[in-house]
């Protein structure tokens, strides 16, 4: 089992490359994302989270409060046997702290093979032999008695979010390459949506120039509620913005260097989480309250000092008060992180 200093390495890795001068830029185009629902890349999810559910000792993932997802009790004994077998092979090797390296390298492996039973996963380097035969052990059990019902709720969240993200996507994705001045992808981002995505409810792979292994891919959960509505909007454009924090996560890192001052860990992503919320709020309306600042999410406290620094020195820029570099210089001078 990996340790959580490989899987923050990874976060680094996918949200901290600085930009490049060939990076293609685009206009957003009329159709921004392209969402996907894949049998296998389902399939995998459900097994990930359902080998992470609590029990005692173990937290298990956030997302879904940790609940089951599948009803194993619908199984009979061999394909409850069966089921077990393949779950096994997920509770033997995936952690919460693990996962996020594993989806980097397995999920293009998953994306765009046909359902069970005429199409199954090649075995490659991201997706071993004994992984990939635990996924099509499990398959005649999933297609039997869940894959029906996810496919179901993942379209249905597909054809919810449709109109919402056609209605915002331009502006925010203008918005949001304005903020961290990188470029989007030049084509639209692929978004698979499976009904859970542990630990926390979406997962966002890639960076520029967005080829081979550094495509992007955002993967959502069709059941967390997190995702959903005018909240789903906001939590799907923080997922772009992992795309682009790259250059703000350095600007970060240095002037912390420069002032010989130091913050808190993987603040970058409180800046996402901050950023997203309050254009979020820009864009629908003043009664809209970012998702990481409601009692609900457990995130921001009112009295937390990463939300008051980034009030007072982040916001600003957001306003266009100040430069990007200002803001930041004024964030790693923050006293509240020298406490
Ligand atoms: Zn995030």
């Amino acid at each position: 089992m990996r340790s959580l200093a490989s899987v923050i390495a990874v976060a680094l890795i996918a949200c901290g490359a600085p930009p490049r001068a060939s990076s293609p830029s685009r206009e957003p185009p009329a159709a921004p994302f392209r969402f996907h629902v894949d049998f296998w890349a389902n399939l995998n999810q459900v097994l990930l989270h359902e080998a992470l559910v609590p029990r005692p000792g173990f937290a298990g993932p956030k997302s879904l409060g940790g609940q089951h997802v599948v009803r194993a009790d619908a199984l009979s004994a061999e394909e409850t046997a069966r089921w077990q077998a393949s779950l096994a092979y997920y509770d033997a090797h995936f952690t919460t702290r693990n996962l996020f390296d594993h989806f980097i390298e397995s999920m293009p492996a998953l994306l765009g093979v046909g359902p069970w039973p005429s199409q199954r996963p090649a075995a490659t380097s991201a997706l071993d032999e004994e992984w990939r035969r635990s996924l099509v052990d499990a398959a005649p059990v999933y297609q039997a008695h869940f894959w029906t019902d996810d496919e179901r709720t993942d379209r249905a969240y597909v054809e919810r979010m449709q109109p919402l993200v056609l209605a915002h996507a331009e502006w925010f994705e203008k918005r949001l390459v304005a903020v961290y001045g990188m470029p989007l992808p030049a084509t639209p981002i692929d978004v698979e949506i499976t009904p859970v995505v542990p630990p926390y409810g979406g997962f966002t792979q890639g960076e520029p120039p967005y080829d081979g292994p550094n495509a992007a891919l955002i993967t959502l959960s069709s059941r967390d509620p997190s995702y959903a509505g005018d909240t789903g909007v906001e939590m799907l454009f923080h997922e772009v913005s992992h795309l682009i924090v790259g250059r703000v996560e350095k600007a970060l890192d240095e002037a912390a260097k420069r002032q010989g001052t130091k913050l808190p860990p993987r603040l970058w992503h409180d800046v996402i989480f901050y950023t997203a919320g309050h254009v979020a709020q820009e864009r629908l309306g003043a009664a809209y309250i970012p998702f990481a600042e409601r009692p609900s999410a457990r995130l921001f406290s009112a009295d937390d000092p990463r939300l008051i620094v980034l009030r007072r020195a982040w916001q600003p820029y957001l306003d266009g008060h100040t430069t990007m570099e200002s803001a930041i210089d004024a964030i790693a001078a923050a006293p509240e992180f020298s406490r």
